[in-house]
């Protein structure tokens, strides 16, 4: 670790005040903080009590004078081919007309709004109008199952819905409205209004009297209107994230307004050194946490250009997004290591066939990025920085990252690198909470409290805001829920979940470990590899993979070569009992592998709830590969 960062960390852990003060410079108060960090109730923390200011006004308001001309939101759709421009100014006039029909609706600060949209610049029109009135959005991710969108709305109790009459998927409409209408008519406590954008997708599009009302025509209606900003106590929410793909009832992450604010301008400064002016680009969806933060508020607040792309890193084919990159003179892009291995199906010429000299950096999170596909992304992006960074919806910022606006580490492959300014982090025994030593595998956790940006609490429940989060080791730790080992040289490497460890006859295996070694085969474009229950060894590992497009080895020659690999690699001990290809691998709509679905193929159970899964034939597919054997 280089000195510069050495101290740069040690102050934001050992003098937290001075530090997150200095940070809180570069936004706007109306009011400024009496008290930087308010921890008289741990694990709970407040963070610039007293301080008074608006999450929009710091987005968009404070950039008019300097950059009014300056283009704010850049769409693209490759679904509906239209691309559409929106500069701060317009943004400004937009969005005031969208909270003055928000206001008209009786709508006030502590109110909640929840939007359920596709990737359109609305939709990051009717997030900042509903944090100028201090009321709390929770964005719900379009294409969600009318039960899910119910189980939120129950949970969150909106008083107003934002939606419209459809997405767009691989260019056919995903009609919106009627799963509203159905999550509605399943809901406790439905909305009073919904707000409907009706892009002309859905023919058959179905109004409901006295509810739905035409938002844009109201807006425009209201052409030219003002809405004050409402200023808020710093800890007051801005907005409830609920967690995704996992069980039970929804987990809603709440998030501060002052707090979440700091954290994210330092994050563009120290993180993923960009410059106002420049052009940001996050692959994401605003219906998640990375969506939220870097498609949103961070490149806003920082005064940058944020690409808002509707479309699929495939179509028209596999070269579009670097096509963006070059006509948008994209300066810092943010993606997630599945989409690499999407690409890398694909040929390689199809990045190479554009100028990405506009382009420094590609940060890559969400789940582990493989040594084989970082080295592959990163030889084929020669110019550009590719770096790893880890973080959770729950921590709305990077918890380990190479903080490339500090000083650019070196890049270990397959390690996230240090924990960021801000973040105690250790590794410990699980159940004890024993700190382990350097290259021993333990939970990693964060010393509380924890920085700016993280979550104050779960929504409505401080109870299992404790149970989840603290309740795990006899030391109040925060349960990241993520497997990690340090190096002698201080470096992380994040083995996946927690509950996903294999456990075959006594050894405990992390799934990274082996998915690593399988994907370092050439053939291999992805991989999934689980524990499922075997009589002799209690646990078995069974690999579903993915081949590149110009792999022509039989099935057998590719299950023999893998668990070649494996033994190798590994250990024997990890050599997959059975090996089954497949087109694709059963993931949520964010792009993460449900694996608890493949276990239940493999153990030939009911998979249980899969609204989140993205794709139903990838489950079908496992399950008739897993019954040939
Ligand atoms: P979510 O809250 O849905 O964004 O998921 C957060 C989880 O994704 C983490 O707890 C990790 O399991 C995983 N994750 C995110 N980033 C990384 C990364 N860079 N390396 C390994 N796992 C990651």
């Amino acid at each position: 670790m280089s000195e510069r960062y050495q101290q740069f960390f040690r102050r934001s852990i050992e003098d937290k005040e001075a530090f997150w003060a200095e940070q809180a410079e570069d936004i706007y108060w109306h009011r400024r903080w009496d008290r930087v960090l308010d921890y008289d109730r741990p694990p709970f923390s407040r963070w610039f009590v007293g301080g008074e200011t608006n999450t929009c006004y710091n987005c968009v308001d404070r950039h008019l004078e300097a950059r009014g001309d300056q283009n704010a939101i850049v769409w693209i759709s490759t679904e509906v081919n239209k691309t559409e421009t929106l500069t701060y100014r317009q943004l400004h006039e937009q969005v005031n007309r969208y909270a003055a029909v928000l206001a008209a609706q009786g709508l006030v600060k502590g109110d909640r709004v929840i939007i359920y949209l596709p990737m359109i610049p609305e939709a990051l029109v009717a997030m900042l109008a509903c944090l100028r009135l201090g009321a709390i959005h929770s964005v719900v991710f379009g294409g969600f199952a009318p039960a899910n969108l119910a189980a939120r709305i129950d949970d969150a109790r909106p008083r107003l819905m934002i939606t419209a009459d459809s997405g767009m998927r691989n260019g056919k409409p995903v009609p919106y409205k009627p799963l509203v209408d159905q999550a509605i008519e399943l809901s406790k406590s439905p909305p009073e209004k919904v707000l409907l954008i009706d892009r002309g997708l859905d023919p058959e599009l179905n109004w409901v009297d006295g509810r739905d009302l035409d938002l844009p025509a109201l807006a425009a209606a209201g052409d030219g209107a003002a809405v004050e900003p409402v200023w808020v106590e710093s800890s007051d929410p801005s907005y409830i994230l609920y967690t995704s793909g996992t069980t039970g009832s929804p987990k809603g992450v709440q998030r501060d307004t002052g707090g979440h604010l700091v954290a994210l301008q330092a994050s563009m400064k120290h993180i993923y050194a960009c410059q106002p002016g420049e052009t940001y680009w996050a692959t994401s969806d605003i219906g998640w946490v990375v969506g939220h933060s870097y498609i949103v508020y961070a490149p806003l607040l920082n005064g940058m250009t944020t690409i808002v792309y509707e479309g699929t890193p495939l179509n028209p084919d596999p070269g579009i997004w670097w096509k963006i990159v070059a006509e948008q003179q994209v300066n810092v892009m943010f993606s997630a290591p599945t989409a690499v291995r999407i690409l890398r199906k694909h040929d390689p010429k199809y990045m190479q066939q554009h100028d990405l000299s506009s382009l420094r950096t590609l940060f890559l999170a969400g789940e582990p990025l493989d040594a084989p596909s970082y080295h592959w992304i990163q030889d084929n992006l020669k110019d550009v920085t590719v770096l790893d960074h880890y973080w959770q919806t729950e921590s709305g910022w990077p918890i380990l990252s190479n903080c490339a606006g500090v000083e650019l580490e070196p890049v270990k492959p397959g390690s996230p690198t240090f924990p960021v300014y801000g973040w105690d982090m250790s590794v410990v025994e699980h159940g004890t909470g024993k700190i382990m030593g350097d290259g021993e595998k333990g939970v990693l956790v964060a010393k509380p409290p924890l920085p700016p940006g993280a979550l104050s609490t779960v929504w409505g429940d401080d109870q299992r805001f404790l149970e989840s989060y603290y309740g795990h080791f006899p030391e109040q730790f925060y349960y990241t829920g993520d497997y990690a080992i340090r190096d002698s040289d201080g470096y992380y490497f994040v083995l996946g979940r927690a509950d996903e460890v294999i456990n075959v006859a006594g050894h405990r295996l992390g799934t990274r470990e082996i998915e690593e070694a399988i994907s370092g085969h050439p053939a291999v474009a992805e991989v999934a590899a689980v524990g499922v229950k075997d009589e002799v060894k209690g646990q078995a590992v069974v690999a579903v993979v993915v081949l590149k497009n110009d792999v022509t080895l039989s099935d057998e020659e590719i299950s023999a070569a893998i668990k070649k690999q494996v033994d190798e690699q590994v250990g024997p001990i990890a050599r997959p009992r059975e090996v089954h290809v497949v087109a694709g691998l059963p993931k949520t709509r964010s792009g993460k592998v449900i694996r608890r679905a493949i276990i239940a193929m493999a153990e030939g159970r009911d998979a249980g709830d899969l609204s989140t899964l993205e794709d139903q034939s990838t489950i079908e597919e496992i399950k008739k590969a897993i019954t040939r054997q």
